[in-house]
């Protein structure tokens, strides 16, 4: 898929038949350079009003500088930006209407909680009785009811940041955005505050864009995710389409676990046949991205490769090698002898697949079709 292609279909996902949504912030071949280095490549992206869509990507690939670029703290070197169909490049931040949290939380260590909630506010000369009743509103939203005397200090890292979140809340800004809000919390409170900003945030239907470089958290918080690496999208959907329908490798890998065995293009009818060790592998023709006769990649997610005794149906043989025990889930590590060095590893959820599989154990692997897609080998492209 071409550069253009793939970033124009933010918005060609959603039925004729359903009415078009309405777009709060567009982006339309926005540029951003430091110095020599380009941090953004020409991204074009609508986001719809009250979605909640995720930038997620590598450290370095460009999505603070994103976020810096719709609330207006830096500025694009070409194209431009939209939000509420209005051209923001001559507006400063703090006319556009945005809510910003960030991973630091960001607050002023010497006013209370209720002076940091009711800052913008303030700042907007909001009436006083008004200031009042917003701030206690947004510290009920967030659950901080009791607590508007308090310093920063004086408070938890999650409860600091359900302060942030009041304080961006409270202006109903047209935008809400979020730069890796939870990364500094341990991670039982950064669940708990996911459930709980999207319980926030569904009330409120308020149009959000979340930046995080954990794929389970993107998957699991997301209306869209927006996968980006080096400066570019590489892919726009739906959680389980991003997870089940990856569009090129570095999705595949980035976002879950993935196994990567060599295999090779053989032929197609209504279906792809691709060869792996030997045997064939059918699968639908739109799981391969590439041309019969190359050399593959195949993707296989570790949850779609079944264990069974060795026999006719066994697609592969292999040994146990390992076991890394999860709790919920255990990590069965195998060794492939037809495949050279190949190592892949099965996620198996309950115990008995422990004692079914000791090290040493000879099993016949098969793949759900579910989970395995294909793409031109890396070392051929
Ligand atoms: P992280 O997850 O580590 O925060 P990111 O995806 O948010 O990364 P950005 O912070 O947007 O990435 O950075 C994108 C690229 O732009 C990086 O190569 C970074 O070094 C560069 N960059 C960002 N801000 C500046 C700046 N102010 N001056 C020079 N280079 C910058």
């Amino acid at each position: 898929m071409s550069t253009a292609q793939a970033h124009d279909f933010a918005t060609a996902a959603t039925p004729l038949s359903e009415p078009r949504p309405e777009i709060a912030v567009r982006l339309d071949g926005v540029l951003k350079r430091f110095g020599d280095s380009i941090a953004l490549q020409k991204v074009s992206l609508k986001i719809h009003e009250g979605e909640f869509i995720t930038l997620l990507g590598p450290s370095g690939c460009g999505k603070t500088t994103l976020l810096n670029l719709i609330a207006g703290f830096a500025e694009a070197d070409t194209g431009e930006i939209f939000i509420d169909n209005q051209l923001v490049t001559d507006t400063p931040p703090y006319q556009r209407e945005i809510g910003i949290v960030f991973q630091n939380y960001a607050l002023f260590p010497h006013m209370s909680v209720t002076k940091n909630v009711g800052y913008g506010l303030r700042m907007r000369g909001v009436p006083k009785a008004e200031i009042n009743e917003r701030v206690a509103q947004a510290l009920e939203l967030v659950k901080l009811h009791g607590y508007g005397e308090r310093k920063p200090s004086e408070l938890s890292g999650g409860q600091q940041q359900r302060v942030a979140l009041a304080r961006a809340l409270v202006i109903r800004p047209k935008v809400l955005l979020l730069d890796e809000p939870f990364s500094a919390l341990d991670k039982n409170l950064r669940l708990s505050m996911q459930i709980e900003l999207k319980e926030i945030q569904r009330k409120l239907g308020v149009t959000t864009v979340f930046v995080t470089h954990d794929q389970s958290e993107a998957l699991s918080m997301s209306d869209r995710v927006v996968v980006m690496s080096a400066g570019h999208i590489r892919q726009i959907g739906d959680p389980d389409t991003i997870y089940r329908r990856p569009e090129d490798p570095f999705v595949a890998s980035f976002v879950g676990d993935v196994n990567i065995l060599p295999g090779r293009y053989m032929s197609h009818d209504d279906q792809a046949t691709l060869e792996i060790s030997g045997n064939s592998l059918r699968l639908p023709k739109e799981r391969v991205q590439a041309k019969v006769g190359d050399r593959l990649d195949i993707h296989v997610r570790p949850e779609n490769i079944q264990l069974d005794n060795l026999g006719p149906h066994s697609l592969l043989s292999a040994t146990v090698v390992a076991h890394a025990f999860q709790g919920d889930h255990v990590d069965i590590h195998l060794h492939v002898p037809s495949l050279g060095d190949s190592r892949l590893f099965v996620r198996q959820s309950g115990l008995n697949s422990l004692r079914r599989w000791p090290v040493g154990a000879v099993a016949g692997l098969t793949f759900d079709d579910e989970g395995v897609c294909a793409f031109t080998a890396a070392d051929q492209t």
